[in-house]
């Protein structure tokens, strides 16, 4: 078998480093003019109420232009671009194209852009059960998948092949993360079922402690792209400091294809020195070792409260609540230890004896603890997702007064701290 190959360009302007990131990977070599392309961006989640730095979260629009514009220059007249957004209220698909500005893709390209979550989604069979995945990623000839190159708090990193869990309908990505099915065994079935042939990774900014905004974005000013979504993925993980052979659902996919794991050396690098900009991102934020709660409460001095790890059972849309709801609950320390709090979630946690009162968030977790004997006193959080203000409504009446306004704080923080003379430009985003 003949290597993979995976080109590594340094960004100066999207149009020719992308260009050159295809060509050097022979990028469309199997493409042929009839076919279509679908384009699979990373777009799954925007905020429209709060402050969102889109830096190393979502696919720069810069890019995905830029991908359109060489496609059409090489004659392919039949694009689409998808994406089934999170949303707990509807989809938010056509929106997100509308801020970014996708719509004069259509204008200009005739691209059609495609929410997901409107088109539909048939049931396949991955290996024992089904998942809803979009029905035009598995009508399309030929995909191009553009992820971010970020990292991920429940599986490290988070690449092409992690991206394509936004071609799922909203019940079979909550599938993903299950009690016994593992994340990292569900996502990877996906790929196996999509014609994907070129992913490029969009690595203007890279993103550590991710997959949300509230990690850290750095601009990386690199492009990733290659025919094997695999070697690119692995290429992707060592240029943030992970060795692919560690990274489990690398290994899953791979095995599964009847591959080892790609090693770097069984893969031809082409372009930039993979070591010349290889860096180390963490993914995830520190914990204290007695799974009491983030590092951070620690050290400043937060007691009479055990915050338990989330895990991998927990879905995108509650993870995506569980940075606010750690600063809420920092927001109500007042100096006074909490009166003996356990806080649970996801599909797998259980109360421990010995606590006051149980803050059970989210469904799953209410569920899960329904006849546990070891609870005293529930404060459960019923929703799916859960509701912030129901959250803290339900703290309130136990004493426990939260500070919204501390969360708005900190989310202008995140968003003010990456400044336009660093990089960081909104216009990468916004067309
Ligand atoms: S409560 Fe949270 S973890 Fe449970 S299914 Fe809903 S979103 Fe997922």
């Amino acid at each position: 078998m003949t290597a993979p190959v995976v080109s590594i360009v340094k960004h100066t302007d999207a149009y020719t480093s992308v260009k050159q990131a295809i060509e050097l990977c022979d990028g469309l070599k199997e493409f042929n003019q009839r076919d279509s392309i679908l384009i699979k961006p990373n777009i799954v989640a925007w905020d429209f109420e709060l402050p969102f730095p889109p830096y190393g979260v979502i696919t720069t629009t810069a890019v995905i232009f830029a991908l359109v514009r060489i496609l059409h220059e090489e004659g392919f007249g039949n694009i689409a671009v998808g994406e089934a957004t999170l949303g707990v209220s509807g989809s938010i698909a056509k929106k997100i194209f509308k801020e970014l500005g996708y719509e004069k893709l259509a204008e200009e390209f005739g691209v059609e852009l495609v929410d997901f979550n409107e088109d539909g989604f048939d049931k396949v069979d991955v290996g024992g059960f089904e998942f809803a995945i979009a029905k035009r990623a598995l009508q399309a000839d030929k995909i191009i998948n553009v992820p971010v190159l970020k990292t991920h708090n429940q599986c490290q990193v988070s690449l092409g092949i992690k991206n394509l869990k936004g071609c799922l309908s909203r019940k079979s990505k909550m599938q993903c993360h299950g009690k016994e099915l593992d994340l990292e065994h569900a996502f990877p079935l996906i790929g196996e079922k999509l014609p994907i042939a070129l992913t490029v990774i969009d690595g203007i900014y890279a993103l550590a402690k991710g997959p949300g905004a509230t990690g850290k974005a750095y601009r990386k000013d690199l492009l990733v792209a290659s025919r094997d979504m695999l070697a690119c993925d692995v290429v992707g993980a060592a240029l943030m400091g992970y060795n692919a052979s560690d990274v489990e659902y690398l290994k899953f996919f791979a095995g599964r294809s009847g591959r080892s794991v790609v090693g770097l050396s069984d893969i031809e690098l082409r372009g930039e020195r993979l070591e010349d900009h290889a860096e180390k991102y963490e993914y995830d934020w520190p914990w204290a070792e007695d799974d009491s709660g983030p590092a951070g409460f620690k050290k400043r001095g937060i007691t009479g409260i055990a915050i338990r790890k989330y895990d991998s059972s927990l879905c995108t849309s509650c993870s995506k609540l569980y940075n606010p709801l750690l600063i809420l609950l920092s927001s109500a320390f007042k100096g006074e230890p909490f009166p003996g709090i356990e806080v649970l979630s996801g599909k797998r946690q259980s109360a421990s004896p010995g606590f006051e009162k149980t803050l059970l968030f989210g469904k799953c977790a209410c569920l899960q603890n329904k006849d546990n004997p070891n609870i005293r006193q529930a404060i459960a959080v019923k929703g799916c997702p859960p509701d912030l203000g129901q959250l803290q409504k339900l703290l309130a009446e136990q004493g426990i007064h939260c500070d919204y306004d501390q969360y708005i704080n900190y989310r202008r923080y995140i968003f003010n701290r990456y400044k336009k003379e660093d990089g960081f430009d909104m216009d990468m985003f916004i067309m």
